[in-house]
């Protein structure tokens, strides 16, 4: 990871790219389904999320449960996830890893389908 001050090569910047996401990558995940913790697992190309620097995701080799950690903005991991889960299901188990490693599920607390009166957890966006 050097401090390439001078103009990089797109390739150079595609690097430096990879390598904030290196560096943002998580020792492992857990499950938050049956708690096993896992190290392999892949950095996920989620363009548009805004406020997200990365996305980790993989499978836990115990229960097969899709394990998806985003980093970023408190704010926007917190709508992120809630996006994702509505991609995925009411199945998906979602969680993200708090600046001390700690593994947080994530629970929406039971908010209702299909209104847009959601609850935007720790305060306004926009
Ligand atoms: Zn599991």
């Amino acid at each position: 990871m050097g401090e390439a001050k001078r103009r990089g090569t797109p390739q150079q910047r595609a690097e430096q790219a990879r390598a904030k996401i290196e560096a943002l990558r998580p020792a492992q995940l857990v499950c938050g389904h049956c708690k096993t913790t896992f190290s392999e697992f892949d950095a996920l190309d989620v363009p548009g999320l805004r406020g997200i620097d990365a996305v980790f995701g993989g499978q836990c080799p115990s229960c097969g449960n899709d394990v998806v950690v985003f980093k970023g903005e408190p704010n926007a991991v917190a709508e992120a996830m809630i996006a994702w889960e509505k991609m995925l299901g009411a199945d998906a188990q979602l969680g993200y890893q708090s600046s001390d490693g700690r593994h947080v599920p994530f629970e929406p607390g039971g908010e209702a389908e299909g209104g847009d009166s959601s609850p935007k957890p720790g305060g306004t966006v926009h």
